[in-house]
């Protein structure tokens, strides 16, 4: 049953509104209530990670962690040094939910799968005494006069509370709401998709992967013709066009889909280059070291003399430059620049091996659009984080409001990025809404 007054109202029953809810109550306070639009709270979790949940990352130094959040970055270090990745092990540990560390440093629950972590946080809600009261959807917010909120709900139904927590993620309802109560808003975009080629020869070796490849991102040359401030889509959308050609680069695990592009190093690319590839229309140049970036030209000189030299009578399709290079991107380079797989090494002519050399450092695809999004999907944008008291995610324009998750201009790369800024902005807000109850 909706109470008539309440002193906390989480609006959100995500990921970091729970952390909110539960934090503050298990710090002492009382008459805390979360909001949930939906008839599932907790939905992003249980899809989250292919249905295995990546909780966090074995990132535990707060410098370092900064560096995987495009949006946020060092204005993270303060929160994330109150509440590091280490602190969510130790949390959900003492909740009963055990996280175990993957070669490349994800987390997961030993489980294996998300509906823990649902269970964990729902089972941690009730104990502290946190409600939830499902298919409420907050719709407006009237600060009163003497400090607190009238909130309005969807379906005409009203309540007062204290404090105010918006933890609605990237819906447009929360941003509306931050909005009416004075917060500017940096505009959505969406962040770690993949890369689409159109029909392109290359995605016929769909599955491969390359690890590492050195990418280059560049928009196209008509976006730096622009005018600017003049952009292909609505300004307000997209904020001004870049006033400078920007190239985003990253290095790591490429695969190669039946669209175009995925893998960490392409997640990682378009997380980095959301708000560029956004002005851009989606339409920029790939530039691709298939080396990783570890062969410079005089050394790739050198391994085509050498294999020259010691394959002088194999097939060039037979015979690859060294042998970790993958069979079929081998035969698709050749192919792509016209050179014979039948040929002899020996009979290699000077201006194909300069051809074959720049496919393999310097190999340009014309990226046409986004493709589908990975297995995590965030928004760029929300809430500028200099409207917010990072001490205590209170904001700054309105006492008694808090603002955290997704919903704040904060977005990190895939690998449990996302959620540990649910944890830590939870956590925070759940610390001062319960030293704000208590006196
Ligand atoms: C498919 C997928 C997989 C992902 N996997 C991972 C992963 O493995 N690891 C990782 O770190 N991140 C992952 N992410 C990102 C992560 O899910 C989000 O960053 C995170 O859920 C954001 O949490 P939040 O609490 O801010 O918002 P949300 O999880 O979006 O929760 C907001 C809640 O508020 C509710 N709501 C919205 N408006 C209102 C309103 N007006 N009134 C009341 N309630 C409202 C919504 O229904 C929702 O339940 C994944 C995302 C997707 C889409």
């Amino acid at each position: 049953m909706l109470p008539s007054r309440a002193s906390v109202v989480v609006a959100g029953g995500g990921p970091a509104g729970y952390m909110a809810a539960i934090a503050a109550a298990e710090a002492g306070a009382t008459d805390l209530w979360i909001l949930e639009a939906t008839s599932e709270p907790l939905h992003k979790v249980r899809i989250s990670g292919g249905g295995r949940c990546n909780v966090t990352h074995a990132c535990w130094d707060p410098r370092d962690l900064v560096g995987h959040y495009p949006r946020g970055g060092q204005a993270l270090r303060g929160p994330f040094g109150r509440f590091a990745p280490g602190d969510a092990v130790a949390w959900f540990d003492a909740h009963g939910l055990q996280l175990v560390e993957e070669a490349d440093g994800r987390l997961f629950p030993r489980s294996n799968r998300s509906s823990s972590v649902v269970d964990t946080l729902r089972a941690a809600a009730v104990t502290a005494g946190v409600r939830c009261l499902e298919g409420q959807a907050l719709q407006a917010a009237e600060p009163l006069p003497g400090g607190g909120f009238r909130l309005l709900l969807r379906g005409g139904a009203s309540l007062q509370a204290d404090r105010l927590v918006l933890a609605t993620g990237s819906h447009p309802s929360g941003l509306r709401i931050a909005s009416a109560l004075g917060h500017g808003l940096v505009p959505p975009v969406p962040s770690l998709f993949t890369l689409a080629l159109g029909s392109h020869p290359l995605t016929a070796l769909a599955g491969v992967v390359v690890d590492p490849v050195v990418l280059e991102l560049e928009g196209p040359a008509e976006a730096m013709a622009r005018p600017a401030g003049v952009s292909p889509l609505p300004a307000a959308a997209v904020g001004a066009a870049p006033r400078r050609r920007q190239r985003h680069r990253q290095r790591g695990p490429l695969l190669i889909t039946h669209w175009g592009f995925s893998g960490p190093a392409i997640l990682r690319l378009t997380a980095f280059a959301a708000r560029d590839l956004r002005a851009w229309g989606y339409r920029a140049s790939l530039r691709i070291d298939w080396t990783g970036g570890s062969l410079s030209p005089a050394d790739l000189e050198e391994r085509f003399a050498s294999a020259r030299r010691e394959l002088a009578r194999r097939q060039l399709g037979a015979a690859r430059p060294w042998p970790s290079l993958g069979r079929r991107l081998w035969s698709h380079l050749l192919e792509a620049r016209g050179i014979d797989p039948g040929l002899r090494w020996a009979d290699l002519g000077r201006g194909d091996q300069r051809r074959l050399q720049e496919a393999l450092r310097q190999d340009i695809y014309a990226i046409r659009g986004r493709g589908p999004f990975g297995e995590e999907f965030v928004t760029a944008g929300g809430v500028p984080l200099g409207e917010v008291n990072l001490a205590t995610m209170e904001s700054r324009r309105r006492p008694g409001l808090f603002l955290v998750g997704e919903l704040l201009d904060v977005d990190g790369v895939t690998g449990g990025f996302n959620f540990q800024h649910c944890w830590s902005s939870g956590w925070l807000a759940g610390q001062q809404l319960a030293a704000a109850v208590l006196t």
